[in-house]
């Protein structure tokens, strides 16, 4: 393949063959060639350059996939290699003549059981099951043993981050054709892992004018078609150009192919470029139409509107990590008090929202404690918006709560399953039957990040419960995702960044004590995922967790986010 609009593998290719080279780290964005980039290396490396290799990618699905539809293809068509083919092979050995490549999935350690090696061939490193320690093992033996580990990006502080970290942090860098400013290709203004400067200018930008907003005022992100097929010169993906971050040029997309032929790879910590070089690439080092500046803007411009919308931060989580190529870091760790006084309403406690704010759902979440609940009532409006209505404490009495919900109205109860005391069976036992009776939803928070059904990723999950008495089953009972949620909750609604999360101007000191209660650890070990960890009593933050799952579950968000 020709490389001339291809910075990252020209780098890529300089750094694998170099024989000085003990670890070739690449952290990068989905669908930008890598793979291919793998396999010329080790061809070159059968034909030319010859050592027992092992490729190792994630599982033995993937690899059986890579074998039979880009490998063997590939080595029945280069004649050099062909030559050294032998006659049998299986999709986890080929015994060229020159050497023997064995194929792995890494998802156990006994998968990883062989002779040594001399190269070693990381790929997908973020969706690897074991570490890859156990993995470097297999090369101690070889002096000059070299590793190729590459893979999209996963975590701040991951294992491949950190690896890249280590290594010589090189970046693709083109040169500003007005004020010869060398700089990375880099989409935001915003600090992130990657580039801890925030900065004034520079990126990929758009104009914000009648070219490119509606008359409702979202982005308009695609051009204008007219009724005769012609398309207007407006709309985001059309406009979108690049910003030099030094003298505030703007580049349009078509500049984009010579910058990407002279574009090179620099490094911040060149001492390490020799034996341990690591680079990184985004989406914009690829020349097709489909990755240009244009594409980043409206994939960002869909996931900010995603995440106003319903609070979903996935969309520009796999912006960040597939487009972007940088590793996702959670968006708080803390709630800050300024953060809670910002989510402060210009109403009083038990206030409704005015008629004229249209349909309303009412929810109550309960939080069971021994001899009391706590319960939080919120009103719900379409497009996703709430506020707290009242937070209280009532006596551990069903029937006392049944007759608080008829009086106040509210059809929908949701309470947790009393996991607080697991050895009390009977206690659970009770709350089930009472959900039975009076229709309430049984929520239990949940270890699992979240549950994939048919390919299609949800954060909690319906989970019917057989109380054994007769035919009783209460089907009102789910599971959620605590990771997910307080995620959710205090780094999307808390912070402002979701839907309008309002709370009222005379709210009790308990509730916000109680909000507050959760913090998260980032890890402190590479390959660990950090986590949440509890201080002192969560009963507000419980009672706001199920509100949010109830929303979600309910279709209360999703069906709004998915209006806009
Ligand atoms: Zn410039």
């Amino acid at each position: 393949m020709s490389l001339e609009f291809y910075p990252q593998l020209r780098a890529f290719f300089r750094h694998a063959d170099n024989r000085r080279m003990k670890r070739l780290t690449v952290m990068k964005a989905a669908q930008t060639a890598a793979t291919t980039a793998m396999m010329v290396t080790l061809l070159h490396r059968i034909a030319e350059n010859p050592v027992a290799a092992m490729w190792i990618t994630a599982n033995a699905e993937k690899a059986k996939e890579y074998v039979n539809r880009r490998l063997f293809p590939a080595l029945m068509d280069c004649a050099a290699v062909n030559a050294l083919a032998p006659a049998d092979w299986t999709w986890r050995l080929v015994q060229f003549a020159t050497m023997d490549l064995m194929i792995r999935g890494a998802v156990s350690k006994q998968e990883m059981t062989s002779d040594p090696v001399g190269l070693m061939i990381c790929d997908e490193r973020r969706e690897w099951q074991i570490p890859v320690e156990l993995v470097r093992q297999r090369m101690k033996t070889f002096g000059n043993a070299q590793e190729i580990s590459i893979g999209t990006a996963g975590l701040v502080d991951d294992s491949l981050h950190a690896d890249w970290r280590s290594g010589s942090q090189g970046f693709i860098q083109f040169t500003c054709p007005k004020c010869a400013h060398s700089q990375p290709f880099r989409f935001g203004k915003k600090k992130t892992a990657l580039f801890p400067e925030a900065r004034d200018i520079g990126g990929v930008v758009w104009p914000d004018d009648e070219r490119t907003r509606n008359a409702d005022g979202s982005w308009k992100l695609e051009a204008t078609v007219n009724p005769d097929g012609t398309r207007l010169d407006d709309g985001v993906r059309n406009l979108a150009e690049y910003q030099c971050e030094k003298c505030g040029d703007k580049l349009p997309q078509s500049a984009r192919l010579p910058l990407l032929k002279t574009a090179q790879d620099v490094h911040r910590n060149p001492k390490q470029m020799e034996q341990f070089p690591s680079l990184h690439w985004n989406f914009m080092t690829m020349p097709g139409a489909a990755m240009d500046f244009g594409a980043g803007a409206v994939t960002f411009l869909t996931a900010m509107a995603a995440l106003k919308a319903s609070g979903n931060q996935e969309p520009l989580r796999y912006f960040v990590t597939d487009d972007c190529g940088e590793p996702w870091e959670m968006l708080a760790a803390k709630v800050e008090a300024s953060d809670i006084m910002a989510r402060m309403g210009n109403y009083c406690v038990g206030e409704r929202f005015p008629a004229s704010a249209g349909e309303t759902f009412t929810l109550m979440t309960v939080d069971r404690q021994k001899g009391h609940l706590v319960y939080v009532i919120r009103q719900w409006l379409k497009g996703g918006a709430s506020r707290l209505l009242e937070f209280g404490k009532l006596p551990d009495d069903f029937e006392a709560l049944r007759k608080f919900q008829t009086e106040r109205g509210i059809r929908s109860v949701t309470g947790d399953d009393g996991g607080y005391d697991e050895a009390d069976t009977g206690n659970v036992f009770k709350w089930r039957m009472a959900c039975v009776k009076y229709n309430w939803n049984s929520f239990k928070g949940d270890k699992a990040e979240n549950y994939a059904e048919d390919k299609v990723r949800t954060y909690w999950r319906r989970s019917p419960f057989n109380t054994g008495v007769g035919a009783h089953v209460l089907h009102n009972a789910y599971l959620w995702s605590k990771v997910h949620y307080l995620s959710k909750l205090y780094n999307v609604f808390l912070k402002g960044e979701g839907p309008t999360w309002t709370i009222p101007r005379d709210v009790q000191a308990e509730y916000l004590h109680q909000l507050q209660a959760y913090e998260f650890r980032p890890a402190t070990q590479t390959g660990d995922k950090g986590e949440w960890i509890k201080n002192g009593a969560d009963h507000a933050a419980s009672c706001e967790l199920m509100q949010i799952v109830m929303a979600d579950s309910s279709g209360i968000i999703q069906s709004f986010g998915a209006a806009q």
